[in-house]
């Protein structure tokens, strides 16, 4: 029989009657004679509340503990679609990933995947069980303790138990309809996209367009498992959503597919650092170590053996990164005659593996904020992307202009 795997988020078990929703549409692939392997998420909240009552009782703490704790959301939700679809009368069992097992590093709240075996899981299908309920978000560690793979780690479960069963398409049922060129909160013209290719949808997903985790988006390309991200709110036919697929598979598309952006940026800019070997890695590395997520990284051209060094993170690590800064300084590992933050930042980046055919791409982004008075602070570019900091009161209007001068409104 050929294998589904179908994952269904938080909001889409948050109550009885979502799970019965849901239930039914495992049934509905069941009857087409696919054998389905379902990943749910905890009930909708319910991770948060669990992360906040180890917080309560114990401000450092455990890793180990926390993943007992955190993982619990989805044996609940396991156990009720099991039992929701035996009373379907479909024959369903629940796994917990110790179960399966589900191998992982031992990096706790972090953890890895590295082998999912798939031979009890198949052998229950052999034995006539039509549907395989796993909890997401977990595994088991080498010393056989409980891991988590991180927030929003059940997307990367299912990735995966596709890739090891060889199915035929991956189903991320979620609250909303599919990837969007753009968040629809911010311009009403955003559309829909039938297809996206792996490498855009892995880099508008790092940019902070939610509905997948990243790491499953990596996995997904790296096993090319076909991802399709639909609604478990509205029925569906087989071509709703998203599919996520190799560019091979997407015959004409926009140069650009879409624009993100992400709101809470910091800029942090180092004036007059010695221009000296060894002087980014004395500056990177203890932010590395101090947990700050450096993004942009720009360094000015030198005068008289001095540069400045110009970086981006997210706003709330700016704290952090200046205490970082400060403590490398008085180490004496490096030196700078001020460290200016600006803190009122946003970043907003087209996309589209179109741009390694075509020239131009980025002029016409910067011509576009130009027209409209942004002032741009910092540039960086990829192969398949450009990304732009900008004053934060612009960052609608620059979304909204780029998306309507990229004609992302219209499919190619
Ligand atoms: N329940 C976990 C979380 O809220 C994992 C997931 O839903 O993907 O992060
Ligand atoms: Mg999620």
């Amino acid at each position: 029989m050929p294998v589904l795997v179908m994952k269904f988020g938080g909001t889409s078990v948050a109550t009885l009657d979502r799970i019965k929703r849901a239930a039914k549409r495992v049934g509905v692939e069941v009857a087409k004679g696919y054998d389905v392997i379902v990943i749910v998420s905890a009930m909708s909240g319910e991770t948060n509340k669990l992360v906040g009552f180890v917080g309560e009782t114990s401000p450092l703490y455990d890793a180990r503990e926390y993943d007992a704790v955190v993982s619990s959301g989805e044996n609940v939700t396991a156990g009720l679609m099991a039992l929701t679809l035996q009373e379907m009368d479909v024959p369903a069992r629940s796994w917990q990933g110790w179960q399966v097992p589900v191998k992982t590093t031992s990096a706790h709240s972090s953890a890895r995947i590295e082998e999912i075996p798939t031979d009890n899981i198949m052998a229950k299908f052999g034995e006539g069980m039509k549907v395989a309920v796993v909890a997401g978000f977990q595994g088991v560690s080498p010393e056989g303790r409980i891991t988590t793979l991180g927030r929003g780690g059940s997307d990367t479960t299912a990735v995966a138990f596709a890739a090891a069963f060889g199915a035929e398409r991956c189903d991320i049922y979620t609250d909303v309809d599919g990837v969007y060129t753009t968040d629809p909160r911010v311009t009403d013209k955003a559309r829909k996209l039938d297809k996206i290719a792996f490498e855009e949808m892995l880099e508008l997903a790092s940019l902070g367009a939610k509905v997948l985790q990243t790491r499953s988006v990596e996995l997904a390309m790296r096993y090319k498992v076909r991802l399709r991200v639909l609604s478990s709110f509205e029925e569906q036919s087989d071509e709703a959503g998203t599919l996520v697929c190799a560019e091979e598979e997407i015959m004409e598309s926009n140069v650009v597919a879409g624009v993100a952006f992400s709101r809470d940026e910091a800029k942090m800019t180092l004036i007059s650092v010695a221009d000296r070997p060894g002087i980014a890695a004395a500056i990177f590395s203890p932010l590395a170590e101090a947990g700050v997520n450096v993004d942009m990284i720009v360094q000015n051209i030198s005068e008289e053996g001095r540069t400045d060094m110009t970086f981006s993170c997210p706003v709330d690590q700016v704290a952090r990164a200046e205490q970082a800064m400060e403590a490398a300084k008085a180490a004496g590992d490096i030196n700078f005659h001020d460290l200016v933050a600006d803190t009122n930042v946003a970043k907003v980046s087209i996309v589209g593996i179109g741009m390694r055919s075509h020239a131009g791409v980025a002029a016409k982004m910067f011509e576009t904020l130009r027209d409209e008075g942004v002032n741009i602070k910092v540039i960086t570019t990829s192969e398949i992307k450009v990304s732009v900091l900008i004053d934060r009161k612009y960052m609608e209007l620059a979304v909204q202009s780029l998306h309507d001068a990229f004609g992302l409104e219209t499919a190619a």
